[in-house]
């Protein structure tokens, strides 16, 4: 078992605002005392016993904790030190303050495909040294790619959560089921054994995008999707060609980041395709919508899970105290309720 530093991180850090929530607990600024450095401290809450629904296994934030020790690289948050209490796991991570890459680029009011690419060769470069060290993320997605500074002349990207990160061990079967529906690989919906590719299936504007999650997973499935012209229309053939060759249902067949690094949309081979590139764009009307109903739909799942919970508090609180645990395990249900049921043991349910 992997031990963390048993000192009280308060002592060590002055504990700032609050820069993000997630399932588990918040992210939050926090000043190292000794240096006056600003790092971001990702609070994890433990389950206080095996029965809890609430809270994460130790041994999951030991594999967060494992996969990150192991990954240094410009496009990939640093951890810096990992401290433990009794309820709780604190890691200290380098700090990224130019918000999500998604909201930056929706600010703008142009942006051509030469600039997205140059995003795009960032996220690459940091996916493909992970795979490289056969770890997969299993959570790329618009709200885990972060940037550096948004003010800076190149800002750097920055890939963030890896909380259902794996690292593949050499022989051994994994499968999982967790994951966000929009953004899933049809082998993760099918449970079948995974690979580094369940990374590299994915679209930021989910052409799959059904009515209900439940439909979004079958268009994966069946792989049904179609550049519809209203979106697509000012798209390069080059740009639509390195989407067809990610998404595709067979694993073996789908492009690696490697590959993607070196397809001539990324890497252009002559004058011509630089040419095309530089006179695409990205449908900035179509993107900046895009972005607004995510975030909705992301503010919305926290609202309706928030306000499930206060229901259940409420209820709770009318049976007694001695319903703090079913209390406990009822919002951790309610946490999930928004998902489908093949999703739900996000973090839970990985066999090996
Ligand atoms: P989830 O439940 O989605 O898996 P999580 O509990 O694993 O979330 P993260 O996704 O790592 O938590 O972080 C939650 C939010 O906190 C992020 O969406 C982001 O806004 C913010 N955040 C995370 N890491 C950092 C960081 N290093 N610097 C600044 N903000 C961060």
């Amino acid at each position: 078992m992997a031990v963390f530093k048993l000192d009280n991180v308060e002592d060590l850090y002055e504990i700032g605002s609050v820069l993000g929530s997630g399932h588990f607990g918040q992210v939050c600024e926090v000043r190292e005392r000794a240096t006056g450095v600003l790092w971001a401290g990702k609070f994890l809450k433990l389950k206080k016993s095996a029965g809890s629904r609430l809270g994460l296994e130790r041994k999951n934030v030991e594999k967060e904790v494992e996969v990150l020790q192991g990954l240094q690289h410009q496009n990939i948050m640093a951890l810096k030190d990992v401290f433990e209490s009794r309820a709780e796991v604190v890691l200290i991570v380098e700090l990224i303050k130019g918000g999500e890459l998604f909201d930056f680029i929706a600010e703008k009011e142009n942006l051509t495909e030469t600039e997205a690419i140059e995003f795009m060769k960032q996220i690459l470069k940091g996916v493909s040294y992970m795979h490289q060290k056969n770890v997969a993320h299993f959570d790329l997605k618009p709200e885990n790619i972060m940037l550096s500074d948004k003010h800076a002349p190149n800002p750097d990207i920055k890939i963030i959560d890896f909380g259902m990160a794996y690292r593949f061990i050499q022989g051994e079967e994994y499968k999982s089921s967790g994951g966000t529906p929009q953004y899933i690989a049809p082998e993760i919906i099918n449970y079948e054994p995974l690979g580094t590719a369940a990374d590299m299936c994915l679209s930021g504007l989910s052409p799959f995008q059904g009515e209900t999650d439940e439909e979004t997973l079958r268009n994966i499935v069946a792989m049904k999707y179609e550049f519809e012209p209203h979106h697509f229309s000012q798209t390069s053939n080059m740009a639509k060609d390195f989407i067809q060759k990610l998404l595709v249902k067979d694993q073996s067949e789908r492009m690696t980041a490697e590959e993607c690094l070196i397809h001539p949309w990324i890497k252009p081979l002559n004058r011509t395709q630089i040419a095309k590139r530089n006179r695409s764009s990205i449908n900035m009307k179509n993107f900046k919508k895009f972005n607004a109903r995510r975030k909705w739909k992301m503010s919305f799942n926290m609202v309706s899970a928030c306000n499930r919970f206060s229901r259940l508090q409420l209820l709770c609180k009318a049976r007694g105290p001695e319903q703090q645990e079913l209390r406990d395990c009822e919002s951790d249900q309610e946490d999930t309720s928004t998902k489908p049921a093949s999703l739900l043991r996000r973090r839970l349910s990985s066999s090996s």
